[in-house]
C-alpha cells in the first residue's frame, strides 16, 4: 500500500501531474485539487441539468468533438447527460487510487457493466470469456444474453483456450462474490493476450488490490459498496485507459446512466476514508473468520489471503436460522457499510442464477456471506454465537444434505 513510485523531480510535479503519493493521501485529496484556489475547503455540489450559454456556433463545435472521440468536454458540459463536475471528481479520485488513466462513472455498478458490454457489442465483439462464480446479476446479464453477448464460462487455466475471434472481453472477480475465490490477476492478464480483462474489484476496492498493476485494462466497482461506505448510495465506475474510457463516455451519453451528483459528492467523500475504513473492518473480519473456523457449529470458512472485509461460511444446520437469529448484524443483502451484513446468496445475491450452475460455482445452499463493519469486534462475535446457536448445527456436523429449500 505504500508503494509510492516517486515521480517528482525535487519534489516538483513531473509534466504537469501531481505526484503520486500514498494510497491514504491521494483518498483525501484526490479531484479536490483546485479547492484552495477556489477559496472552498468542501468540494462544490453541482446540480445543474443544463449549462447556459450564448455561444451556441462554440457549443455545436464542442459537442461535434465529443461525438467524434469522447473526450472529457472542457468547460461546462453543456447538458447533465454529458457530464458534471461534480461527478468527474469522483471519477478523477477514484482514477487515482486505481492507478488508471481515467475512470467513468455510472448510475449503479450493473449500468458500468452495460456500458462495457455495449463498447464491446459495437465493434462485433460479442463473445465473452468469464469465471464463476460472479456477483449473481452480472453472470445473469451475460448468461441470459440481455445485450446479445454469448458467454463462456470457464476456470482460469482454461481462459486462453476460450478465446475466439470475435471474443470482447474476459472477465473476472477476485476475490469473487460470494465465494471469495481468488484469482491470480497476472496470470489471467497474460492469458487474455490482447482481448481486454475486466476484473470486477468490489470486494478488494484499490485498498486491497489495484487490478490495473497486474495488466487488468479495466477494473469494475459497484461503488454502492465499499466506495460509498454507508449504505446510502448507488453507483458504479469503470477505471481504465482514456481511449476505453473515451467509448464508455459516449456510450453514457447515448444510453443515459448517469451517476447523479449528489451520489458522486457522497461517493467523493466516501473515498476520503476508504483506506481507513478498509483496513479496520478487515482487522475485525480476520478475526471473526478465527473464531468461526475453530466453531464447531461451522463446517467451512472462506476468507482470502488478500484479507478484507468479507467473509463467506457454511454452517452444519440450518443457514436460514442464522439470518432468523442476528440482532445487532444487519439481515440484508448488499455489502460494504460501516454496519455489519449477513446474508444467504442462494436466496438473495445469487437467487437469479441458475440453481446448478450457482452450485457448481460453489455457492453450496449453506453458504453465508457476511460483510464486516466498524462494530466492535466483540459484540459482533456475540451477535454471532447467539445466531449460530439458534441455528442447533452441532448435532448435524458432518451431515452433507441440503438444508432448507
Ligand atoms: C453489487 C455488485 C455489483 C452490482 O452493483 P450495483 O451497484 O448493485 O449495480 C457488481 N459486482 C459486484 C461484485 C457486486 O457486489
Amino acid at each position: 500500500m505504500d508503494s509510492r513510485t516517486h515521480d517528482t523531480q525535487d519534489g516538483f510535479p513531473v509534466e504537469g501531474r501531481p505526484a503520486r503519493r500514498a494510497l491514504a493521501t491521494e483518498a483525501v485529496h484526490a479531484g479536490r485539487e483546485d479547492l484552495v484556489a477556489l477559496g472552498l475547503h468542501a468540494p462544490p455540489l453541482d446540480l445543474s441539468t443544463t449549462y447556459p450559454s450564448h455561444d451556441s456556433r462554440g457549443e455545436a463545435a464542442r459537442l461535434d468533438a465529443f461525438a467524434a472521440d469522447g473526450a472529457e468536454l472542457a468547460g461546462p458540459p453543456v447538458y447533465g447527460r454529458l457530464g458534471n463536475p461534480t461527478v468527474a471528481r469522483f471519477e478523477t479520485a477514484l482514477a487515482r487510487l486505481e492507478g488508471t488513466e481515467s475512470a467513468v462513472a455510472f448510475a449503479t455498478g450493473m449500468a458500468a457493466l452495460t456500458a462495457v458490454l455495449l463498447v464491446r457489442n459495437a465493434l462485433g465483439l460479442r463473445h465473452v470469456v468469464a469465471v464463476r462464480p460472479l456477483y449473481g446479476c452480472s453472470d445473469h446479464l451475460l448468461n441470459a444474453g440481455l445485450l446479445g453477448s454469448e458467454v463462456t464460462w470457464t476456470d482460469p487455466a482454461g481462459i486462453a483456450d476460450a478465446l475466439r475471434p470475435d471474443t470482447g472481453l474476459v472477465m473476472v472477480e477476485s476475490p469473487a462474490n460470494p465465494t471469495l475465490a481468488e484469482i491470480d490477476l497476472r496470470a489471467v492478464a497474460h492469458a487474455c493476450g490482447s482481448v481486454p480483462l475486466l476484473a470486477d474489484n468490489t470486494f478488494a476496492t484499490p485498498v486491497l488490490q489495484r487490478p490495473a498493476e497486474q495488466g487488468a485494462r479495466l477494473v469494475l466497482h459497484s461503488a454502492t459498496k465499499y466506495l460509498g461506505g454507508h449504505g446510502d448510495v448507488m453507483g458504479g465506475v469503470v477505471a481504465c485507459d482514456e481511449e476505453l474510457a473515451r467509448r464508455l463516455r459516449q456510450v453514457r451519453f447515448a444510453t443515459g446512466a448517469v451517476l447523479h451528483p449528489l451520489a458522486g459528492y457522497l461517493l467523493l467523500r466516501g473515498l476520503s476514508t476508504l483506506p481507513i475504513r478498509v483496513r479496520a473492518a478487515s482487522a475485525t473480519a480476520a478475526e471473526l473468520a478465527r473464531r468461526l473456523a475453530a466453531d464447531p457449529r461451522v463446517a467451512r470458512v472462506h476468507y482470502p489471503r488478500i484479507g478484507g472485509a468479507m467473509i463467506a461460511f457454511e454452517v452444519h444446520g440450518d443457514p436460514h436460522a442464522v439470518i432468523a437469529g442476528v440482532r445487532l448484524i444487519t439481515p440484508a443483502v448488499s455489502l460494504g457499510s460501516v454496519d455489519t451484513l449477513i446474508q444467504h446468496p442462494a436466496s438473495i445475491s445469487h437467487r437469479i442464477v441458475d440453481a446448478t450452475d450457482r452450485r457448481g460455482a460453489g455457492v453450496s445452499d449453506r453458504l453465508l456471506r457476511l460483510s464486516v463493519g466498524l462494530e466492535d469486534v466483540e459484540d459482533l462475535w456475540a451477535d454471532l454465537e447467539g445466531a449460530l446457536g439458534a441455528a442447533r448445527g452441532v448435532g448435524d456436523r458432518g451431515r452433507e444434505e441440503v438444508v432448507g429449500r
